[in-house]
Protein backbone atom coordinates (compact mmCIF):
# COMPACT_ATOMS: atom_id res chain seq x y z
CA UNK A 1 0.00 0.00 0.00
CA UNK A 2 1.14 3.39 -0.90
CA UNK A 3 2.28 5.70 2.08
CA UNK A 4 1.75 9.54 1.67
CA UNK A 5 3.46 12.01 3.52
CA UNK A 6 1.73 15.15 4.69
CA UNK A 7 3.78 17.76 7.23
CA UNK A 8 3.05 20.60 8.97
CA UNK A 9 6.46 22.67 8.17
CA UNK A 10 7.72 23.42 12.00
CA UNK A 11 10.26 25.19 10.09
CA UNK A 12 12.93 27.48 12.37
CA UNK A 13 10.40 30.22 13.84
CA UNK A 14 12.94 33.03 15.03
CA UNK A 15 13.33 32.87 18.79
CA UNK A 16 12.31 36.43 20.30
CA UNK A 17 14.80 38.87 21.13
CA UNK A 18 13.45 39.36 24.88
CA UNK A 19 12.25 36.42 26.61
CA UNK A 20 8.82 36.25 28.18
CA UNK A 21 8.22 34.83 30.91
CA UNK A 22 7.06 31.13 29.78
CA UNK A 23 10.10 31.12 27.48
CA UNK A 24 12.80 31.54 30.26
CA UNK A 25 10.62 28.55 31.75
CA UNK A 26 11.27 26.71 28.80
CA UNK A 27 14.85 27.31 28.28
CA UNK A 28 15.17 26.10 31.91
CA UNK A 29 16.05 22.55 30.56
CA UNK A 30 16.41 20.65 34.11
CA UNK A 31 13.32 21.56 35.46
CA UNK A 32 10.93 18.11 35.64
CA UNK A 33 9.12 17.44 32.61
CA UNK A 34 5.25 18.21 34.33
CA UNK A 35 6.86 21.84 35.24
CA UNK A 36 7.94 22.89 31.86
CA UNK A 37 4.91 21.36 30.20
CA UNK A 38 2.53 23.22 32.86
CA UNK A 39 4.49 26.45 32.38
CA UNK A 40 2.93 25.89 28.41
CA UNK A 41 -0.69 25.76 29.57
CA UNK A 42 -0.35 29.26 30.73
CA UNK A 43 0.97 32.08 28.09
CA UNK A 44 1.71 35.18 29.49
CA UNK A 45 0.42 38.26 27.80
CA UNK A 46 2.63 39.98 25.14
CA UNK A 47 4.85 42.54 26.66
CA UNK A 48 3.57 46.20 26.83
CA UNK A 49 4.99 48.28 24.67
CA UNK A 50 4.71 51.80 25.95
CA UNK A 51 5.32 55.27 24.26
CA UNK A 52 4.55 57.42 20.90
CA UNK A 53 3.28 55.83 18.06
CA UNK A 54 6.13 56.69 16.10
CA UNK A 55 8.67 53.94 17.41
CA UNK A 56 11.31 54.95 14.99
CA UNK A 57 14.60 55.07 16.70
CA UNK A 58 17.17 55.71 13.40
CA UNK A 59 17.36 59.60 13.68
CA UNK A 60 16.68 61.94 10.92
CA UNK A 61 17.13 59.05 8.20
CA UNK A 62 14.83 56.86 9.75
CA UNK A 63 12.09 59.20 10.82
CA UNK A 64 12.00 59.52 6.95
CA UNK A 65 12.04 56.14 5.82
CA UNK A 66 8.97 55.65 8.90
CA UNK A 67 7.17 58.83 7.06
CA UNK A 68 7.79 57.29 3.53
CA UNK A 69 6.52 53.55 4.44
CA UNK A 70 3.49 54.61 6.84
CA UNK A 71 2.47 56.75 3.10
CA UNK A 72 2.93 53.28 1.48
CA UNK A 73 1.32 51.40 3.80
CA UNK A 74 -1.91 53.37 4.19
CA UNK A 75 -1.63 53.11 -0.55
CA UNK A 76 -1.86 49.83 -0.01
CA UNK A 77 -4.77 49.91 2.20
CA UNK A 78 -6.49 52.29 0.36
CA UNK A 79 -5.89 50.52 -3.08
CA UNK A 80 -4.01 53.76 -4.73
CA UNK A 81 -1.06 51.66 -6.66
CA UNK A 82 0.22 55.52 -7.67
CA UNK A 83 0.77 56.35 -4.31
CA UNK A 84 2.10 52.86 -3.03
CA UNK A 85 4.56 53.28 -5.94
CA UNK A 86 5.68 57.49 -5.79
CA UNK A 87 8.42 57.16 -3.12
CA UNK A 88 10.32 54.75 -4.89
CA UNK A 89 13.55 54.93 -6.68
CA UNK A 90 12.42 55.18 -10.35
CA UNK A 91 15.65 54.08 -12.03
CA UNK A 92 15.19 50.85 -10.18
CA UNK A 93 13.23 48.71 -12.27
CA UNK A 94 13.54 45.42 -10.64
CA UNK A 95 12.01 47.13 -7.35
CA UNK A 96 9.56 49.05 -9.36
CA UNK A 97 8.61 45.55 -10.60
CA UNK A 98 8.57 43.54 -7.57
CA UNK A 99 6.46 46.24 -5.58
CA UNK A 100 3.92 46.30 -8.07
CA UNK A 101 3.46 42.39 -7.70
CA UNK A 102 3.54 42.83 -4.23
CA UNK A 103 0.74 45.40 -4.29
CA UNK A 104 -1.36 43.48 -6.90
CA UNK A 105 -1.19 40.11 -5.09
CA UNK A 106 -2.00 41.87 -1.79
CA UNK A 107 -5.23 43.60 -3.37
CA UNK A 108 -6.56 40.20 -3.94
CA UNK A 109 -6.98 39.60 -0.09
CA UNK A 110 -8.71 40.92 2.68
CA UNK A 111 -6.51 43.06 4.29
CA UNK A 112 -7.28 43.95 8.10
CA UNK A 113 -3.64 46.11 8.20
CA UNK A 114 -0.21 46.58 6.65
CA UNK A 115 2.56 48.97 8.31
CA UNK A 116 6.39 49.19 9.17
CA UNK A 117 8.35 48.79 11.91
CA UNK A 118 11.50 50.40 11.67
CA UNK A 119 12.30 50.81 15.13
CA UNK A 120 14.92 47.99 15.40
CA UNK A 121 16.65 49.26 12.19
CA UNK A 122 19.31 51.26 12.75
CA UNK A 123 20.50 53.40 9.46
CA UNK A 124 23.88 51.92 7.94
CA UNK A 125 25.87 54.55 5.53
CA UNK A 126 26.20 53.02 2.26
CA UNK A 127 29.67 55.00 1.59
CA UNK A 128 30.89 58.09 2.96
CA UNK A 129 29.92 61.36 1.87
CA UNK A 130 26.84 60.10 0.26
CA UNK A 131 22.83 59.77 1.44
CA UNK A 132 22.12 56.88 1.37
CA UNK A 133 21.81 54.11 4.39
CA UNK A 134 20.68 50.49 4.39
CA UNK A 135 18.15 49.82 7.22
CA UNK A 136 17.75 46.37 8.80
CA UNK A 137 15.69 44.39 9.69
CA UNK A 138 12.36 46.86 8.58
CA UNK A 139 9.41 44.51 9.66
CA UNK A 140 6.73 44.73 7.11
CA UNK A 141 3.32 43.52 8.79
CA UNK A 142 0.35 41.96 6.87
CA UNK A 143 -2.37 41.02 8.23
CA UNK A 144 -4.84 39.27 7.00
CA UNK A 145 -9.04 39.18 7.95
CA UNK A 146 -8.12 35.60 8.22
CA UNK A 147 -5.23 36.11 11.08
CA UNK A 148 -6.18 36.97 14.59
CA UNK A 149 -4.05 36.87 17.94
CA UNK A 150 -3.59 38.38 21.56
CA UNK A 151 -4.26 42.37 21.57
CA UNK A 152 -0.67 43.96 21.69
CA UNK A 153 0.42 41.69 18.70
CA UNK A 154 -0.25 43.44 15.47
CA UNK A 155 0.23 40.29 13.04
CA UNK A 156 2.84 38.09 10.89
CA UNK A 157 5.77 40.20 10.52
CA UNK A 158 8.17 40.23 7.56
CA UNK A 159 11.83 40.96 7.83
CA UNK A 160 13.61 43.52 5.03
CA UNK A 161 16.31 45.63 4.12
CA UNK A 162 15.50 48.96 2.80
CA UNK A 163 18.07 51.24 1.22
CA UNK A 164 17.01 54.89 1.81
CA UNK A 165 18.92 57.52 -0.49
CA UNK A 166 18.26 61.45 -1.48
CA UNK A 167 17.42 62.47 -4.58
CA UNK A 168 17.55 65.93 -4.97
CA UNK A 169 15.71 67.32 -2.03
CA UNK A 170 13.39 63.99 -1.88
CA UNK A 171 14.15 61.16 -0.02
CA UNK A 172 13.19 58.00 -1.93
CA UNK A 173 13.38 53.84 -1.28
CA UNK A 174 15.95 52.93 -3.76
CA UNK A 175 15.57 49.15 -2.55
CA UNK A 176 13.55 46.60 -0.50
CA UNK A 177 15.35 43.63 0.01
CA UNK A 178 13.19 40.47 1.54
CA UNK A 179 15.22 38.76 4.07
CA UNK A 180 14.59 34.85 4.36
CA UNK A 181 16.18 31.50 5.86
CA UNK A 182 19.30 32.02 7.74
CA UNK A 183 18.79 35.74 7.54
CA UNK A 184 15.44 36.45 8.67
CA UNK A 185 16.34 34.45 11.39
CA UNK A 186 19.08 36.21 12.38
CA UNK A 187 17.09 39.34 12.19
CA UNK A 188 15.14 37.97 14.83
CA UNK A 189 11.40 38.39 12.30
CA UNK A 190 9.55 36.67 9.79
CA UNK A 191 10.46 35.48 6.50
CA UNK A 192 9.69 37.44 3.71
CA UNK A 193 9.67 34.55 1.37
CA UNK A 194 5.28 34.73 1.49
CA UNK A 195 4.64 33.44 -2.09
CA UNK A 196 2.47 36.80 -2.49
CA UNK A 197 6.64 38.81 -2.32
CA UNK A 198 7.30 35.95 -4.83
CA UNK A 199 5.04 34.90 -7.27
CA UNK A 200 2.31 36.94 -9.47
CA UNK A 201 -0.87 35.61 -7.82
CA UNK A 202 -4.48 35.19 -9.02
CA UNK A 203 -6.64 35.06 -6.19
CA UNK A 204 -10.19 33.13 -5.70
CA UNK A 205 -12.60 34.09 -2.22
CA UNK A 206 -14.78 31.43 -1.41
CA UNK A 207 -16.52 32.05 2.48
CA UNK A 208 -13.90 32.33 4.57
CA UNK A 209 -11.19 30.47 2.49
CA UNK A 210 -8.50 32.29 0.18
CA UNK A 211 -7.06 29.91 -2.33
CA UNK A 212 -4.17 31.63 -4.71
CA UNK A 213 -2.28 30.43 -7.26
CA UNK A 214 0.40 31.07 -9.39
CA UNK A 215 -0.34 30.79 -13.75
CA UNK A 216 0.43 27.14 -13.64
CA UNK A 217 -2.78 26.25 -11.80
CA UNK A 218 -6.44 26.71 -12.57
CA UNK A 219 -8.01 26.93 -9.70
CA UNK A 220 -11.94 26.21 -10.38
CA UNK A 221 -11.58 22.52 -9.10
CA UNK A 222 -10.05 23.23 -6.34
CA UNK A 223 -12.89 26.09 -4.80
CA UNK A 224 -15.30 24.26 -3.81
CA UNK A 225 -13.93 21.17 -2.46
CA UNK A 226 -11.45 23.63 -0.14
CA UNK A 227 -14.43 25.03 0.84
CA UNK A 228 -16.45 22.21 1.96
CA UNK A 229 -13.65 20.85 3.43
CA UNK A 230 -13.20 23.70 5.84
CA UNK A 231 -16.61 23.57 6.67
CA UNK A 232 -16.50 20.10 7.64
CA UNK A 233 -13.35 20.30 9.89
CA UNK A 234 -14.52 23.39 11.25
CA UNK A 235 -17.99 21.40 12.40
CA UNK A 236 -15.51 18.85 14.20
CA UNK A 237 -13.72 20.87 16.07
CA UNK A 238 -16.65 22.88 17.05
CA UNK A 239 -16.48 26.00 19.99
CA UNK A 240 -13.14 25.23 20.00
CA UNK A 241 -10.47 28.46 19.24
CA UNK A 242 -9.82 29.10 15.46
CA UNK A 243 -8.66 31.64 13.25
CA UNK A 244 -10.87 33.38 11.38
CA UNK A 245 -10.26 32.57 7.68
CA UNK A 246 -7.78 30.02 6.00
CA UNK A 247 -5.60 30.60 3.49
CA UNK A 248 -4.40 28.21 0.75
CA UNK A 249 -1.75 28.16 -2.12
CA UNK A 250 -1.21 26.55 -4.70
CA UNK A 251 1.69 25.62 -7.66
CA UNK A 252 2.80 22.72 -9.84
CA UNK A 253 5.74 24.02 -10.71
CA UNK A 254 8.58 22.84 -7.73
CA UNK A 255 11.24 25.34 -8.46
CA UNK A 256 8.35 27.95 -6.99
CA UNK A 257 6.98 25.55 -4.57
CA UNK A 258 10.82 25.30 -3.29
CA UNK A 259 11.30 29.36 -2.72
CA UNK A 260 7.63 29.89 -1.18
CA UNK A 261 8.74 30.02 2.66
CA UNK A 262 12.47 28.35 2.64
CA UNK A 263 10.77 25.13 1.82
CA UNK A 264 12.79 23.86 -0.14
CA UNK A 265 13.25 20.36 -0.42
CA UNK A 266 9.95 19.35 1.53
CA UNK A 267 8.25 20.64 -2.15
CA UNK A 268 10.13 17.65 -3.79
CA UNK A 269 8.90 15.25 -0.93
CA UNK A 270 4.96 16.03 0.31
CA UNK A 271 1.73 16.57 -0.45
CA UNK A 272 0.89 19.57 1.49
CA UNK A 273 1.83 21.66 4.32
CA UNK A 274 0.55 23.87 7.03
CA UNK A 275 2.68 26.89 8.43
CA UNK A 276 1.95 28.63 11.32
CA UNK A 277 3.16 32.26 11.70
CA UNK A 278 4.13 33.97 14.61
CA UNK A 279 3.14 37.56 15.51
CA UNK A 280 5.19 40.77 15.81
CA UNK A 281 4.84 43.10 18.60
CA UNK A 282 4.78 46.96 18.20
CA UNK A 283 8.39 47.27 18.78
CA UNK A 284 8.70 44.45 15.86
CA UNK A 285 9.83 41.86 17.93
CA UNK A 286 8.51 38.47 17.33
CA UNK A 287 5.97 37.26 19.78
CA UNK A 288 6.34 33.07 19.64
CA UNK A 289 4.07 31.87 22.53
CA UNK A 290 0.88 31.82 20.17
CA UNK A 291 0.07 31.20 16.66
CA UNK A 292 -1.06 34.63 14.72
CA UNK A 293 -2.64 33.07 11.31
CA UNK A 294 -1.68 30.12 9.68
CA UNK A 295 -1.07 29.17 5.75
CA UNK A 296 -1.16 25.74 3.83
CA UNK A 297 0.73 25.30 0.27
CA UNK A 298 -0.62 22.57 -1.51
CA UNK A 299 1.72 20.65 -4.10
CA UNK A 300 0.14 19.43 -6.69
CA UNK A 301 3.04 18.30 -8.71
CA UNK A 302 3.52 15.53 -5.97
CA UNK A 303 -0.05 14.92 -5.85
CA UNK A 304 -0.15 14.12 -9.34
CA UNK A 305 2.95 12.03 -8.51
CA UNK A 306 1.74 9.85 -5.95
CA UNK A 307 -2.00 9.99 -7.85
CA UNK A 308 -3.65 11.24 -4.90
CA UNK A 309 -6.66 13.57 -4.30
CA UNK A 310 -5.74 16.35 -3.60
CA UNK A 311 -9.41 17.11 -1.59
CA UNK A 312 -7.98 14.64 1.16
CA UNK A 313 -4.57 16.68 0.97
CA UNK A 314 -6.60 20.03 1.69
CA UNK A 315 -8.23 18.57 4.56
CA UNK A 316 -5.48 16.97 6.14
CA UNK A 317 -3.74 20.54 6.26
CA UNK A 318 -7.23 22.18 7.19
CA UNK A 319 -6.98 19.96 10.18
CA UNK A 320 -3.72 21.05 11.08
CA UNK A 321 -4.99 24.88 10.36
CA UNK A 322 -8.13 24.47 11.61
CA UNK A 323 -6.27 23.26 15.24
CA UNK A 324 -3.18 25.25 14.54
CA UNK A 325 -4.55 28.07 17.17
CA UNK A 326 -4.54 25.52 19.96
CA UNK A 327 -1.00 23.88 19.24
CA UNK A 328 1.93 24.68 21.34
CA UNK A 329 4.68 24.67 18.97
CA UNK A 330 7.23 25.71 21.23
CA UNK A 331 9.68 27.01 19.40
CA UNK A 332 9.48 24.87 16.48
CA UNK A 333 12.76 23.63 15.90
CA UNK A 334 13.47 21.37 18.77
CA UNK A 335 10.52 21.42 21.00
CA UNK A 336 6.72 21.60 20.13
CA UNK A 337 3.16 19.32 21.05
CA UNK A 338 4.19 15.99 20.41
CA UNK A 339 3.91 14.92 16.36
CA UNK A 340 2.58 11.73 16.35
CA UNK A 341 -0.70 13.43 17.92
CA UNK A 342 -0.30 16.63 15.68
CA UNK A 343 -0.30 13.54 12.38
CA UNK A 344 -1.82 11.14 13.95
CA UNK A 345 -5.27 13.24 14.49
CA UNK A 346 -4.76 15.19 11.09
CA UNK A 347 -4.56 11.37 9.40
CA UNK A 348 -7.26 10.52 11.75
CA UNK A 349 -9.90 12.92 10.35
CA UNK A 350 -8.46 12.74 7.16
CA UNK A 351 -9.85 8.97 6.56
CA UNK A 352 -13.00 9.38 8.65
CA UNK A 353 -14.27 6.22 8.44
CA UNK A 354 -12.66 5.14 5.17
CA UNK A 355 -12.88 1.16 5.99
CA UNK A 356 -9.97 0.34 3.83
CA UNK A 357 -7.71 2.73 4.38
CA UNK A 358 -8.23 2.57 8.26
CA UNK A 359 -7.84 -1.50 7.87
CA UNK A 360 -4.44 -0.15 6.08
CA UNK A 361 -3.28 2.13 8.73
CA UNK A 362 -3.32 -0.22 11.76
CA UNK A 363 -1.57 -3.10 10.29
CA UNK A 364 1.09 -0.38 9.09
CA UNK A 365 0.82 0.67 13.20
CA UNK A 366 0.81 -3.38 14.04
CA UNK A 367 3.70 -3.59 11.75
CA UNK A 368 5.90 -0.43 13.91
CA UNK A 369 5.13 -2.04 17.25
CA UNK A 370 5.98 -5.54 16.27
CA UNK A 371 9.55 -3.99 14.38
CA UNK A 372 10.10 -3.11 18.29
CA UNK A 373 11.97 -0.08 17.12
CA UNK A 374 9.49 1.94 18.97
CA UNK A 375 10.77 1.97 22.84
CA UNK A 376 7.86 1.75 25.88
CA UNK A 377 5.53 3.95 25.64
CA UNK A 378 5.46 2.62 22.24
CA UNK A 379 5.03 6.47 20.44
CA UNK A 380 7.36 7.74 17.85
CA UNK A 381 9.68 10.61 19.10
CA UNK A 382 9.03 13.91 17.74
CA UNK A 383 12.65 14.35 17.32
CA UNK A 384 12.52 11.20 14.07
CA UNK A 385 8.75 11.55 13.46
CA UNK A 386 9.49 12.83 9.47
CA UNK A 387 12.35 10.44 8.76
CA UNK A 388 12.42 8.95 5.54
CA UNK A 389 12.13 5.31 6.71
CA UNK A 390 9.82 4.80 9.30
CA UNK A 391 7.81 8.46 8.15
CA UNK A 392 4.67 6.51 6.88
CA UNK A 393 4.23 4.03 10.04
CA UNK A 394 4.69 7.02 12.31
CA UNK A 395 1.78 8.46 10.52
CA UNK A 396 -0.43 5.24 11.30
CA UNK A 397 0.49 4.65 14.80
CA UNK A 398 -0.45 8.68 15.93
CA UNK A 399 -3.84 7.32 13.91
CA UNK A 400 -4.58 4.33 15.66
CA UNK A 401 -4.36 6.37 19.44
CA UNK A 402 -7.49 8.26 18.29
CA UNK A 403 -9.14 5.72 15.98
CA UNK A 404 -8.70 3.41 19.07
CA UNK A 405 -10.07 6.07 21.35
CA UNK A 406 -13.18 6.72 19.02
CA UNK A 407 -13.94 2.56 19.27
CA UNK A 408 -13.45 2.60 23.15
CA UNK A 409 -15.62 5.92 23.66
CA UNK A 410 -16.28 7.88 21.26
CA UNK A 411 -15.29 10.36 18.16
CA UNK A 412 -15.83 13.63 20.43
CA UNK A 413 -13.47 11.91 23.59
CA UNK A 414 -10.74 11.37 20.38
CA UNK A 415 -11.14 14.67 19.57
CA UNK A 416 -10.90 16.22 23.38
CA UNK A 417 -8.02 13.39 23.93
CA UNK A 418 -6.31 15.18 20.89
CA UNK A 419 -7.38 18.47 22.02
CA UNK A 420 -5.61 18.62 25.19
CA UNK A 421 -2.29 17.03 23.93
CA UNK A 422 -1.33 19.87 21.98
CA UNK A 423 -1.89 22.32 24.30
CA UNK A 424 1.52 20.93 25.80
CA UNK A 425 4.93 21.20 24.48
CA UNK A 426 7.75 18.25 24.69
CA UNK A 427 11.62 19.34 24.78
CA UNK A 428 11.82 16.88 21.34
CA UNK A 429 13.40 13.47 22.68
CA UNK A 430 11.81 13.77 26.04
CA UNK A 431 8.23 12.27 25.73
CA UNK A 432 5.17 14.24 26.83
CA UNK A 433 3.36 10.61 27.57
CA UNK A 434 5.80 9.26 29.72
CA UNK A 435 4.54 12.38 32.45
CA UNK A 436 1.63 12.76 35.05
CA UNK A 437 0.84 15.63 32.89
CA UNK A 438 -0.25 13.06 30.32
CA UNK A 439 -1.70 10.66 32.94
CA UNK A 440 -4.11 14.30 33.53
CA UNK A 441 -5.15 14.40 30.12
CA UNK A 442 -6.00 11.14 29.62
CA UNK A 443 -7.82 10.76 32.80
CA UNK A 444 -9.68 13.93 31.99
CA UNK A 445 -10.75 13.07 28.25
CA UNK A 446 -11.13 9.51 27.92
CA UNK A 447 -11.64 8.32 32.18
CA UNK A 448 -8.90 6.11 31.37
CA UNK A 449 -5.08 6.12 33.32
CA UNK A 450 -2.50 7.02 30.53
CA UNK A 451 -1.20 3.33 31.23
CA UNK A 452 -4.45 1.85 30.60
CA UNK A 453 -4.93 3.62 27.36
CA UNK A 454 -1.57 2.72 26.06
CA UNK A 455 -1.89 -0.80 26.94
CA UNK A 456 -5.68 -1.17 25.57
CA UNK A 457 -4.22 0.94 22.01
CA UNK A 458 -1.23 -1.98 22.40
CA UNK A 459 -3.92 -4.55 22.53
CA UNK A 460 -6.13 -3.11 19.89
CA UNK A 461 -3.27 -2.62 17.25
CA UNK A 462 -2.27 -6.10 17.34
CA UNK A 463 -5.67 -7.20 17.07
CA UNK A 464 -5.88 -5.89 13.75
CA UNK A 465 -8.21 -2.77 15.13
ZN1 LIG B 1 0.35 16.68 8.46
Amino acid sequence: MKVTDFVPVHGPNPRPRRLTRRQAVRLGALLPMAALAASACAPGPPPLIEGADNLSSGGAEGHHLQQILDRRAKAQLDGDEEAYLADLDSSNQELIAREKMVFANLRQFALADVRFITSRALPRPLGEGTDRYAFQPVIKVVKLTADDGPAGVLGPGEAYEYVLAKQGEKWVIADAVPLSGQEAQQAGAGRANSPWNVTPLHVVKTGNVWLAADDTVDLDPFVAPAKEQARSVEAMWGKRKRFPGHVLFFSNDRETLRTWYDLGDSAEKFEGVQIPLFGVTRDGNQYNDVTYATRMVIFLPNIQKFSDDPTVVMRHEMVHAVTSRAVDYGNGVDEGAPRWAIEGFARYIEVDGDPGRHAGEVALAADALRSGRLKAPPLPDSEKFYEDKTIGENYAVGYSVFAFVEQARDKETAIALYAETIKFTEPFGQDLVETPAFDGICQRTTGMSASDLLSQWAGYVRAGG
